[in-house]
Parts: C-alpha cells; sequence; structure tokens
C-alpha cells in the first residue's frame, strides 16, 4: 500500500482532510513535515511537492520545490542491448553478460 492509500485511509478514519506527515525530500535527502489535502484521487501539497506515480510516493521539501516545481530522476533508466543477437534489457542478462557489457567501448560511425 502507498503513502497515498495510507493517508486516505487515515483521512476517512479521522474525517480530517487535512494531513501532515514527514518523509524523505526526493532532491535533498533531508526529513521534512509534508502538509497534504487529500482529495478523492489525489492530494495538494501545503508548500513542497507530493507525488504518487503508479503506486510509488515522491516528496520534495519547500525549498526543493520552489527551486524546481518538476519532479525529476525518478525512475530508473532501462538499457536495452544486444547480447547474444537478440536485444534484452541489460539488467536481465547473466552476470557474466553484465561484466562483459561494461567492458564494451562506444564508437561514433
Ligand atoms: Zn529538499
Amino acid at each position: 500500500m502507498t503513502t497515498f492509500h495510507h493517508l486516505k485511509k487515515l483521512s476517512e478514519q479521522l474525517k480530517e482532510s487535512e494531513i501532515a506527515f514527514s518523509a524523505k525530500c526526493h532532491d535533498c535527502s533531508e526529513d521534512t513535515i509534508v502538509e497534504v489535502t487529500i482529495y478523492e484521487d489525489n492530494a495538494d501539497t501545503n508548500g513542497g511537492g507530493y507525488w504518487n506515480i503508479e503506486g510509488e510516493d515522491f516528496i520534495k521539501c519547500q525549498p526543493c520545490f520552489n527551486k524546481d516545481p518538476i519532479l525529476r530522476n525518478f525512475r530508473k533508466c532501462e538499457v536495452y542491448s544486444r547480447v547474444v543477437g537478440y536485444l534484452r534489457p541489460i539488467k536481465q542478462w547473466n552476470p557474466g553478460k553484465q561484466e562483459e557489457y561494461k567492458q564494451r567501448k562506444n564508437f561514433k560511425t
């Protein structure tokens, strides 16, 4: 269950739509207090940022949110490469092939 679902449940139990909780900021990793107003399927922050993307929660403290209100670098990049005759995500390769991949060099043609 995600933070959003917990907050929504808590909000229903307390009959209170405004909830504050502590979390780590996505940008600076500092503990921060986030005040949110819970709605039917989303939440609004009272300063700072809160995102629930594909079931994962991301928090930004107010200073980081003021600097950059866009959530960046929150998703791991999936790299595909040719293993032996076909393309596969590198993280699915066997350990030996992953080591071999690190030694590969890129050339501009
Ligand atoms: Zn921060």
